[in-house]
């Protein structure tokens, strides 16, 4: 089987850190973008299996990132957890509207994250077969 890509876009350089190091033991191509246009472009040129989304990014949101991206059909089932440092009321609809398929406020889970990841993939892998 291929190896999967993962996207991270986090522009918090310890979050980034942290991320890396729970994702490193698995077997997945890791991607970093520290910025929502960066975010953006790579997604286009790599076509990740999964992203995990930071939402305040600096010169674009995640949450326009997954806007834009949800527009494109290679991107229309792609799964995007999004992660938020400040959670408002009514963030969660947004995020969610916008097309993320998980939401999770930081501090980051280090147990949880992990488990959601590889059971997105899963089921994307089971959806797209
Ligand atoms: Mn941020």
């Amino acid at each position: 089987m291929r190896k999967e890509k993962v996207l991270i876009v986090e522009d918090n350089p310890q979050n980034m850190k942290l991320l890396e190091m729970l994702l490193r033991a698995k077997d997945y191509i890791l991607l970093k973008a520290y910025d929502g246009e960066e975010a953006l472009a790579m997604a286009i040129r790599e076509q990740p299996d999964l992203i995990v989304m930071d939402m305040q990014l600096p010169k674009m949101s995640g949450l326009e990132v997954t806007k834009q991206l949800r527009q494109t059909l290679v991107f229309s089932h792609t799964p995007i957890i999004a992660l938020t440092a400040y959670a408002m009321r009514g963030d969660k609809e947004q995020f969610m509207e916008a097309g993320c398929n998980a939401y999770l406020s930081k501090p980051i889970n280090t147990r949880e994250l992990p488990v959601i990841i590889d059971r997105m993939l899963q089921e994307h892998r089971e959806n797209s077969a």
